[in-house]
């Protein structure tokens, strides 16, 4: 804690204090004010667009279209989505009472937890800030933001933004690394959201376990993509090579490894190199287009991944730019780094298999996949995998497009995290549902009571 200065320690306990007051006095509670606060945000993340574009230009060389179809236009969508049904999810939900409860009602009733720590990693800086803040304050909590040091242009511009639409009793960006973070850990948040690795979503957990804070992690790890011999090979491609390379491979729910049946190993093959092509020409190292590793650690433990097996396309990669162009490889052994770390770059380990069986029993001898993808027309072998498998979410025939739409919860478990959002599970995730039951004074039973005489009592 030695680096942080004291000043800033003081800050850290002064926000949440504040917010802890903010929140008590109820101001964060009303429709109107969560209505007003989420139109406020899309506003500012609308006037923001260029300086968005730009800060992730410098962090990571994302492109303006992916800047906005992932990060921005995502937000916007998002928030449109949650003010469309805010009313509805506010509202107390009548439920039924048992028999013995005759004469009574029963409600859900959904309450803010009160504050709120967001953490988010820099894979999707902007982004994976601000989603799980819509839900935060569409569910009316305070939420103290910790973005990505490892993306500091995003981080300084979040804290900007953030500063220039609300009061910092009631979201305020905490910027810094792992120190802050701890200290951050340290202090009384009623709930905390945190998206990130497997190791650190660990210390999290031990750190929220010591004050009893409900979480939601939002972890990684390996997410087998599968190609059956049935599969529409021409779109498999297109949809597998976009999954995989966007973002250079820097996505949660990116396919991490293959597993093609050996009859169509040599045309997939053939269909995504030149898929690969089409999307970033024959020197992805020169496409000013295509997103770079985010810094040397993590271009020196990717470019150790390409060693671990025979190249099979692609391959080169550029220390100066940070670049490392979409590389397929056959692994030389399932028990090589690329096999059994999450890879986080554009590194494809391509395995083949002739029973699907094998790769069944490859996934489930592993911790549970955040997305699992599996490319077939056997509605057979669809339910096959999709039964056998406990994966967070994923797609039949795509990828990463579950993430994308407010209807599907989005989520992992076991090792891949816990709990859900996006939508109204964001909502969901950050309210408590208290359960309240409305007894009648019309009548009374009196059988309920110590020592009674009679059953009924009309009153
Ligand atoms: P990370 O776990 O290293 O860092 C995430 C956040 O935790 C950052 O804000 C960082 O400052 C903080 N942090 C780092 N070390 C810490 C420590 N020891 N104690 C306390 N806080 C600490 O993750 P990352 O490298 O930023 O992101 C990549 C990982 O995140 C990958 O595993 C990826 O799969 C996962 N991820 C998951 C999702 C999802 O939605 N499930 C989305 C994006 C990324």
């Amino acid at each position: 804690m030695t680096q942080i200065k004291e000043q800033s320690l003081t800050a850290v306990k002064n926000t949440v204090r504040r917010q802890k007051e903010f929140f008590r006095n109820g101001h964060t509670k009303s429709k109107d004010f969560r209505v007003s606060m989420l139109k406020k945000l899309a506003e500012q993340i609308r006037k923001n667009e260029e300086k968005i574009c730009l800060a992730l230009k410098q962090d990571l060389n994302k492109s303006e279209t992916e800047a906005y179809v992932t990060e921005i236009g995502f937000l916007l969508e998002e928030i449109g989505f949650t003010l469309k049904h805010i009313d509805k999810w506010m509202k107390p939900e009548k439920v039924k009472t048992a028999k013995t409860h005759f004469g009574s009602k029963g409600f859900k009733v959904a309450e803010p937890y009160g504050v709120s720590l967001i953490i988010a990693p820099w894979n999707y800086p902007f982004q994976l800030q601000l989603a799980p803040l819509i839900g935060a304050i569409a569910a009316g909590n305070t939420a103290v933001l910790k973005p990505s040091e490892l993306t500091p242009h995003t981080s300084t511009l979040l804290a900007d933004m953030i500063g220039d639409t609300f009061s910092s009793e009631y979201i305020a960006v905490l910027e810094g690394g792992v120190e802050t973070t701890t200290y951050l850990l340290d202090q009384e948040f009623d709930y905390i959201f945190f998206t990130g690795s497997v190791p650190v979503g660990k210390v999290v957990m031990e750190a929220a376990a010591k004050r009893l804070i409900p979480i939601t992690l939002e972890l990684g790890g390996k997410s087998p993509c599968i190609v059956d011999e049935t599969a529409n090979i021409e779109l498999a491609a297109k949809r597998i090579a976009f999954g995989k390379f966007i973002n250079a491979g820097q996505t949660c729910i990116a396919p991490d490894y293959l597993y093609v049946h050996k009859k169509v190993k040599q045309e997939f093959l053939t269909e995504l190199k030149k898929v690969i092509v089409d999307f970033y020409g024959d020197k992805p190292l020169e496409n000013e287009e295509f997103t770079r590793i985010v810094n040397d650690r993590h271009f020196q433990r990717l470019k150790k991944y390409l060693s671990d097996g025979s190249i099979l396309f692609g391959g080169e990669s550029d220390e100066a730019s940070l670049k490392i162009e979409p590389t397929l490889l056959e692994p030389e052994s399932m028990t090589s780094g690329v096999m059994t770390d999450e890879i986080f770059g554009p590194i494809f380990p391509v395995v083949e298999y002739e029973n699907i069986r094998t790769v069944i029993d490859f996934v489930t001898d592993r911790p549970k996949p955040l997305a699992l993808y599996l490319f077939t027309t056997s509605e057979e072998m669809e339910k096959k995998v999709t039964e056998s498998i406990s994966f967070g979410g994923g797609c039949i025939n795509d990828t990463l497009m579950h993430i994308a739409t407010p209807y599907l919860p989005f989520g992992g478990v076991g090792e891949s995290g816990m709990g859900t959002y996006h939508g109204e599970s964001s909502f969901t995730a950050f309210s408590h549902y208290k359960s309240v039951l409305k007894q009648t004074n019309r009548f009374d039973f009196h059988f309920r009571y110590p020592n009674a005489k009679n059953g009924l009592k009309l009153i």
